[in-house]
């Protein structure tokens, strides 16, 4: 039996920045019967979560594993690790995330520049390139999915740029992992953090991290401790590689198993398919918006497909259209941050939430409300 509350839960249509919508696969896989963090057979999961991990993030980098905790964990593990006191560092911020990543290397001592670029446009990789002119980095680094803005960094492009400097170069991949191509090794990507539950539609907990040889060489060298004993790679990688596993701290068993199964449900479909489904839903939700009258807020070239910023029309309330999209249809969408709160709407189509009925609902609900 469930708690009181528990069964209170009503399924929500997911159709924010995240979480996404869960398929019954993950659900049926979280309540698989847990094992011991070193049982035998939970080790060749462990291994396959690698491997098909590596696929996901389309590299053949070693260190490929899942850290525990939420997107912002993978965020903090590539930072502590990467990042000495005095490091010179580099954030291009657009957005919210870009603004976490500046608080959180400030906070280990590094010396840290920003190049910012307004909320709703893209890092200009000419600016990086003149930024970078005289200027020498230990670490450069940028989030390819903006979910607070809906804008799709040029990774690639900024990569040509940032590897011919020397510097690691750390992208955050939380939103895009599983919405669009993400290709570590072709891009030259160092190091690497996403999430569980975004495009990856597992339920929130996890986040996938993958490091270079480089970035791997980067920490071995170090002259002082990771200063974080949680996240520290020196540690947790004796019980993700090795004949034999040394127990750090206890694998959020269950969340590993839906993890699991999230991405062999991408890989099983194909990564080609899921990244055609969120292009093609991302267009019939434009069509669809535009027929209500309502348009994107970011410029075509720059949009993600699997997070929408809309403009909201004037006169319309924000909130009071989100909370009665909540309570009358169980829909539920974000809202604008920092200098975008009251402008936008996001609407998230990630992952398992990209499909056609799930656009036909919320529109439906949209000129209701409307
Ligand atoms: C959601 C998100 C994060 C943070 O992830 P949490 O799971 O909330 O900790 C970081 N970066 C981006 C781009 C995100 O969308």
């Amino acid at each position: 039996m469930k708690s009181k509350l528990l069964n209170e839960v009503t399924e929500t249509l997911l159709m924010g920045p995240g979480p996404s919508c869960v398929p019954n696969e993950v659900y049926e896989a979280l309540s698989t019967p847990s094992l011991g963090h070193l049982d035998p057979h939970f080790i060749r999961i462990m291994d396959d979560i690698k491997t098909s991990l590596q696929t996901l993030f389309q590299t053949k980098n070693k260190l490929t594993i899942p850290v525990s905790g939420t997107g912002s964990a993978g965020m903090e593990t590539c930072f502590v690790n990467l990042v000495e006191p005095g490091n010179k560092v580099l954030i291009l911020s657009n957005g919210v995330f870009g603004k976490r990543m500046q608080d959180l290397a400030g906070r280990l001592g590094a010396e840290v520049d920003v190049l910012e670029f307004e909320w709703g446009t893209p890092v200009v990789p000419a600016d990086v390139e003149k930024k970078l002119e005289g200027s020498k980095y230990d670490l450069i680094a940028v989030v390819h999915a903006e979910t607070s803005t809906g804008v799709r960094n040029p990774v690639e492009e900024i990569s040509k740029i940032v590897t011919k400097t020397g510097a690691l170069f750390l992208v955050d991949s939380v939103t895009s992992l599983g919405g669009i191509p993400v290709k570590v090794d072709e891009w030259k990507i160092d190091a690497i953090y996403s999430g569980t539950q975004k495009c990856l539609s597992c339920p929130p907990g996890l986040s996938p991290v993958s490091m270079s040889d480089r970035a791997v060489k980067k920490i071995m060298d170090r002259k002082s401790k990771v200063p974080n004993w949680y996240l520290d790679l020196t540690m947790i990688i004796n019980y993700w590689a090795g004949e034999k596993r040394a127990y750090h701290h206890t694998a959020p068993i269950n969340m590993l198993y839906a993890l699991n199964e999230a991405v062999h449900l991408i890989l099983d479909e194909g990564l080609e398919n899921v990244y055609k489904r969120h292009a093609e839903i991302h267009e019939y939700l434009g069509k669809e918006l535009e027929k209500i009258g309502l348009n994107f807020y970011v410029e075509k070239a720059y949009r993600l497909p699997m997070l929408n910023a809309v403009t909201i029309p004037d006169g319309v309330d924000d909130a009071s259209i989100r909370t009665h999209l909540l309570k009358n249809h169980q829909i539920e969408i974000g809202g604008g941050l920092g200098p975008l709160a009251g402008k936008i709407w996001r609407i998230g189509i990630m992952g398992h939430t990209a499909r056609k009925e799930n656009v036909d609902r919320l529109i439906k609900g949209l000129k209701e409300v409307l």
